[in-house]
């Protein structure tokens, strides 16, 4: 098997790609292709049986030349200095799409979650959020959920964070529970804007979501949400997948009933389907629209050859390498990429973070409705420069939209001192 694409590359060469239809000197581009900081750390962790484990942490901030830096905290095994740096530029160009006034940042602890018990998390996440306290801020970096957190971490970093600094502050973090200054339909935005991504995508293709049939890699926040929200929209949901591997019904599975399962047992293979796939096969299924919701580097340009749906839509950062990309460009498969498709959640984090700032609170229908405006707008305006420059594929022109945006704000900062 050929080794892992280093995102922090994939990062670049995308950037890159973008680049060769925008007039950016090579100096400046480096600006936006490198991050600002990384704060590294270990983490000494008093476990339940007294004795200590430590942990590696990360937090880098990349660029934030259009507001503070934004973005999520992941606990997982694989986080590296080089994921944490890919996925806090991916942070900028989201937050540039989209046109939400943050810059990028992106955290993440090495450890698997489901190895330690919540009062040992509950230490761990708060080692963490001292060792960020001088860092973050609602006006200097905001942390928010990502891979294996949640509510319950972020509620623990703001209530480090406010302890420490002795006064409340609930827009140092979002993704809170809604009693913590948490907002309605944050934890279906991401989901929620995947769906909406789907919906314009085969909108602005000439294809009915009504009976389309879709494949989920991943079955966590994102993947199932959006699986439900597909389901809603009239698509089939034909298979999902998660680490423990795939359902597949030809008929069409009951999304809602799948995660009830996992819920319950932590598997998505514990839902009874008439046939089990592999991930590989989850992932080339003849299918209408692929929904890779799991983690970095899904497909490769191996893998690519033998995908059959005609359109994708990311719900995970980075899912597609480079390779990848070039090869389904070719193929003409229609990808819609992760910085439009899974930005509701950071755009419903940036509505948490103004009414927590208001100290006022939206119902969750007007949350819904805001989002669905943000998103079609940027799928507009990324289709719109699609067609008028002659792009080759969304992901690019994803790109153009948005380092146009971060390039005009860092011009206009300057590069002082
Ligand atoms: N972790 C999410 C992402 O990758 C959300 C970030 C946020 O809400 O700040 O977009």
């Amino acid at each position: 098997m050929a080794e892992a694409a280093n995102p922090f590359e994939s990062l670049r060469e995308q950037i890159d790609d973008a680049a060769e239809y925008l007039d950016v000197e090579e100096g400046a581009l480096e600006r936006l292709k490198t991050p600002e900081r990384i704060l590294e750390t270990n983490l000494s962790v008093e476990m339940d049986d007294g004795s200590i484990e430590v942990f590696r942490a990360f937090r880098s901030q990349f660029n934030g030349d259009r507001g503070p830096y934004k973005g999520g905290i992941r606990y997982h095994p694989q986080v590296s200095r080089d994921e944490v740096k890919a996925l806090s530029g991916w942070m900028v160009y989201k937050c540039a799409v989209v046109d939400i006034p943050y810059g990028g940042g992106k955290g993440g602890i090495v450890v698997d979650p489901d190895d330690y018990s919540e009062d040992e998390l509950e230490r761990l996440t708060r080692a963490f959020a001292t060792e960020l306290r001088p860092i973050i801020g609602e006006d200097k970096d905001i942390p928010a959920p990502d891979v294996n957190t949640g509510r319950r971490e972020m509620n623990w970093i703001k209530d480090t964070y406010e302890t420490l600094e002795n006064r409340t502050e609930p827009g140092v973090v979002t993704g809170k529970a809604p009693d913590s200054g948490g907002s309605a339909g944050r934890v279906e935005a991401t989901g929620r804007s995947v769906a909406l991504t789907a919906r314009e995508a085969f909108d602005y293709l000439g294809k009915d979501v009504q009976g389309a049939t879709v494949a989920v890699q991943g079955y966590g926040n994102a993947g199932s949400i959006a699986a439900e929200l597909l389901e809603d929209l009239g698509a089939s949901v034909v298979a999902v997948s998660d680490s423990s591997g795939a359902v597949y019904d030809p008929e069409g599975l009951d999304t809602r009933a799948a995660k009830a399962r996992k819920t319950e047992t932590g598997d998505v293979t514990d839902y009874e389907t008439p046939e089990t796939l592999t991930n590989e096969e989850l992932l080339t299924l003849d299918v209408d629209l692929l929904v890779p919701a799991a983690l970095e580097n899904a497909i490769d340009g191996d893998l690519a050859r033998d995908v059959e749906a005609d359109v994708i839509v990311e719900a995970a950062n980075g899912p597609l390498t480079p390779d990848a990309d070039d090869v389904l460009t070719d193929r003409d498969v229609a990808v819609f990429p992760d910085i439009l498709a899974n930005a509701g959640g950071v755009t419903v984090s940036y509505f948490e973070w103004v009414q927590n700032r208001q100290r006022f609170y939206w119902a969750e229908e007007r949350v819904n409705n805001e989002l669905e405006t943000v998103i079609v707008d940027a799928f507009d305006r990324l289709t719109s420069v699609f067609e008028e420059r002659d792009l080759p594929n969304f992901r690019t022109a994803a790109y153009v939209v948005a380092i146009e945006r971060v390039s005009t704000a860092s011009e206009q900062a300057g590069t002082w001192p």
